[in-house]
């Protein structure tokens, strides 16, 4: 598309709205075409990889947008994006495909909005992760009576059903001590999952992701972790109870993010049910182990939620501009939660990157851990946290540090290396990384590489 004079742009933005010949359902080599071509149109903000290929070897294609796209940038947060994870529930994948093209033109029409997005944070899209059970939904087209065509892979496997289960492992921490966070996998985990779900999982581990929403179909509401209740096995996979993560009260809220900014969301009465402000624990509604948003949750940084975004799973095409229209606010303002809560970095006294240090919130049973580069995200709603920095061989730093509502609260944190248990230490003033008041403790064996926080923020 040729530059524009800018007393233009306004009708372009209303022609995007009412222009329904770009809605369509996208077929696996549409999808592909569509990918490139936006790729093709901003190519100095997006990138277009694949994390690996479907059962029947189709790529799982990942756009990427960054304003340097391929690579992390310290203290940017990543985020992402994942549709069509059951094959016959099509709609995320549309609205992904609209969004991809979305943020491609506001960035060329300069929206201020759309342009600090991509320049603040990296954002990961892939529409399709079940490509397979796409083909095979399509073929059967919208609104027939095959409900469940399509849903599973091309080996008959729910992949919303097929993710490491570390449930049972935080369970049974969380009662009687124990890592909470980063659960490792089992030694043969590879040989135990599907292809797609193995390529998700390789794909997540390698990117210091921060926030993530999963997008079905099938109800309308915004469901948080955890998807399995404590009592799953006793009382079986239906009208179990509500199984909060420690961060319940911040997955309330992304998820009423999501919800309020979605156009009937929110009310809560959609698909012949009703869900308060059109949220949901996972577990309350029904329980499911396996599932992704757990495991993001329990074996990365990464804070997942679900969306189910529209009662018929295969809408027709006429519908899918009242669905963009529907959607669009939400899947900008959820991609802009990734500012919330706390960022920096953790160094030692020369500065060099510590990788992998706990970052821990008193009263929060969820560390989450620095990346590569050193820097860490840590989601969190507005309010005063105690937050203590930890890395083996060095003394932990504690800090009291108040979040707002508008923007990340930047906490650096400069680890001294431990010198011995004799002393305590004492650190000449002004030596640290700046103005945040710091709080050394005296090492104190390995209490505190296991233990958990509890009490009051
Ligand atoms: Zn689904």
């Amino acid at each position: 598309m040729p530059d524009l004079p800018s007393a233009f742009l306004p009708l372009l933005l209303l022609s995007k709205l009412v222009a329904p010949v770009t809605f369509r359902h996208h077929r696996y080599d549409d999808l592909v075409r569509t990918l490139y071509r936006v790729h093709n149109q901003c190519p100095d903000i997006t990138r277009l990889y694949n994390i690996g290929r479907s059962v029947k070897g189709r790529y799982l294609y990942v756009l990427e947008f960054s304003d340097h796209p391929g690579i992390h940038e310290p203290l940017e947060p990543e985020v992402k994006y994942v549709g069509n994870m059951h094959g016959n529930e099509v709609l995320g994948r549309e609205l992904l495909l609209q969004l991809s093209e979305f943020l491609c033109e506001e960035f060329r029409n300069r929206n201020p909005r759309i342009l600090r997005l991509i320049q603040d944070a990296r954002i990961h899209i892939l529409p399709s992760m079940n490509p397979d059970g796409y083909e095979v939904a399509a073929a059967q087209g919208p609104s027939t009576s095959g409900y469940l065509v399509g849903r599973n892979n091309a080996n008959g496997v729910d992949l919303n059903r097929n993710f490491p289960d570390l449930n049972t492992y935080f369970y049974y921490n969380e009662k009687y001590g124990g890592p909470n966070h980063h659960l490792p996998l089992p030694d043969n985990w590879k040989s135990q999952v599907e292809p797609e779900t193995r390529a998700v999982i390789q794909w997540i581990r390698s990117l210091n992701l921060v926030l993530s929403a999963n997008l079905h179909g099938g109800a309308v509401v915004a469901n948080y972790p955890y998807d399995k209740s404590l009592d799953h096995r006793f009382r079986g996979p239906h009208r179990t109870s509500n199984s909060p993560t420690p961060d319940d009260q911040l997955f309330q809220t992304l998820a009423k993010v999501y919800s309020y900014a979605h156009g009937w969301m929110h009310q809560g009465w959609n698909c012949g049910d009703y869900f308060p402000d059109g949220i949901t624990n996972g577990a309350s509604w029904y329980s499911l182990s396996k599932g992704m948003q757990d495991f993001n949750y329990l074996h990365t940084n990464c804070f997942e939620i679900t969306l189910e975004l529209s009662c018929n799973k295969f809408p027709r095409q006429e519908e899918l501009p009242r669905e963009w229209l529907g959607n669009r606010e939400a899947l900008i303002q959820f991609l802009e939660q990734v500012h919330q809560g706390i960022k920096g970095m953790v160094l030692d006294e020369n500065s060099n990157n510590l990788t992998g240090a706990v970052i821990s919130v008193t009263g929060i049973n969820h560390d989450v851990t620095s990346g590569e580069h050193g820097d860490y995200f840590r989601l969190l709603l507005p309010g005063t946290y105690t937050v203590t920095a930890k890395a083996p061989g060095y003394d932990p730093q504690t800090v009291t540090v108040t979040v707002g509502p508008a923007g990340p609260t930047l906490v650096n944190f400069q680890l001294n290396r431990s010198t011995s248990q004799v002393h305590p230490v004492q650190k000449a003033p002004g030596r640290g990384q700046g103005s945040r008041p710091k709080q050394s403790r005296i090492p104190k064996k390995k209490d505190t590489a296991t233990k958990r926080h509890r009490g009051p923020a």
